[in-house]
């Protein structure tokens, strides 16, 4: 049954999502797996079918600022079993360019927004720096204001989409002695001279999406391309944070969820001392266990996800979503490896897969740490 968030149009468009993963993602989950990344045409497919632009207004191409259909394009996308699909297309479409639409000035919106909702042009959110991960203030990456220019050094690592995107939304500093009040943000495009790819890295999951190093070496960057106002960087990023953390809690639910789906079915197949392993109590509870952990982990997220659309401050229960979500995805996946027994540990079964994605979770978009943080730095205050 729906839940009482998601009205029917939402659930029109969970159908529709659905019916594209199973015809046209899940067949070709293996082969992308493989190849380490998925076909750059797929942002064109996701975006003439109208999903990149479920949370843009229709003026760029958008059809409509509805969060709550984004988030049941993520839970969607994460039943394809191979989560670094959603990874690609969502730091285009649900971290780099909410930054320029959120943010940005209507030159910049009407130069990324409509190709980046149509698929044309892939988008990325350059933060991390090898000496500066959950210590966002403390980047090195120098941007200095040279009039019609910015001049641009320093170099971002575990950058989604880095390798093939076609502009990068650059976290720098303009005023490096600031701490977080001197962050900016510059959209950098492919093909700007003294901007390289040093390296496609290899990882353990998301293995459908591109993780790439960027070095910026005297990379001269236009003055209209700077993100609403200089110095104000962090703030933007912090903003955008809530609906990162949210999806990625929204993908952690469903991934978790597919884990346990699995794992039922293959304990009704599997026959060990002359019966289904589903007939074992031991494996009857382990799922009723695992399904109590999802069921809480998706009611803290819809309720998160509620007070974030509704507008009200939303960022301790985003960070508790986020905290608990991705943290029980690693526990049931790793649950749901174990039922599989020598099988979950082979490469052939999807659910090692699950389980690989899973750990992405507790670290991307913040650590489970820093929700930590977050979440005590509010209940102190
Ligand atoms: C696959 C992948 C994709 C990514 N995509 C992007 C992207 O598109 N854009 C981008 O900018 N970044 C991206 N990242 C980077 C990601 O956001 C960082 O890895 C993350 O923020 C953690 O930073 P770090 O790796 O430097 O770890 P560190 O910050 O060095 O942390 C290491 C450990 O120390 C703990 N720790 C750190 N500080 C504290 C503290 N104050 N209190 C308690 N514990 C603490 C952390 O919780 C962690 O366990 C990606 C990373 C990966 C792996």
């Amino acid at each position: 049954m729906a839940h009482w968030l998601f009205t029917e149009e939402h659930e029109l468009v969970r159908k529709t999502v659905r019916n594209w993963v199973e015809k046209e993602i899940k067949p070709y989950v293996e082969e992308w797996e493989n190849a380490g990344e998925f076909p750059r045409e797929l942002f064109a497919r996701a975006g003439e079918l109208g999903f990149l632009g479920l949370t843009y207004p229709e003026e760029y191409g958008g059809s409509g600022e509805d969060y709550l259909a984004g988030a049941v394009f993520f839970e969607e996308m994460a039943r394809c079993g191979s989560a670094g699909v959603a990874a690609g297309l969502g730091a285009s479409m649900a971290i780099a360019g909410p930054q320029i639409y959120k943010f940005g000035s209507e030159e910049l919106k009407n130069r990324f927004l409509p190709p980046t909702i149509s698929g044309k042009k892939i988008g990325a959110l350059a933060i991390t720096e090898p000496n500066a991960g959950s210590d966002v203030a403390s980047i090195q990456t120098t941007a200095r204001n040279m009039g019609d220019h910015y001049l641009v050094n320093g170099s971002k690592i575990f950058i989604t989409n880095g390798v093939r995107a076609d502009y990068v939304v650059t976290a720098v500093k303009t005023d490096p002695a600031a701490g977080h009040k001197g962050i900016s943000l510059l959209v950098i495009e492919k093909g700007t001279p003294g901007f390289t790819v040093a390296k496609k890295l290899d990882k353990l999951g998301w293995n459908t999406s591109d993780t790439g190093e960027l070095v910026f070496e005297d990379c001269r960057v236009p003055g209209e391309n700077l993100v609403g106002r200089e110095n104000m960087g962090f703030y933007y990023i912090m903003q955008n944070f809530a609906w990162e953390r949210l999806v990625m809690a929204l993908e952690a639910v469903a991934s978790a969820q597919l884990a346990i789906d699995v794992a039922a079915e293959y304990a009704r197949q599997r026959v060990q001392f002359g019966r289904p392993l589903s007939k074992f109590q031991v494996t009857r509870h382990k799922l009723a266990d695992m399904a109590s952990l999802v069921e809480t982990a998706r009611c803290l997220t819809y309720h998160a996800l509620s007070l974030y659309v509704s507008g009200r401050d939303a960022v301790t229960e985003v960070a508790m979503a986020k905290l608990y979500a991705c943290e029980i995805a690693n526990r049931v996946t790793d649950e749901a490896v174990q039922i599989h027994g020598g099988y979950g540990y082979m490469m052939e079964y999807p659910v090692q897969r699950f389980w690989r994605d899973a750990r992405i979770g507790t670290i991307g978009g913040g650590t489970s740490d820093i929700m930590k943080q977050v979440i005590a730095g509010r209940l102190i205050k």
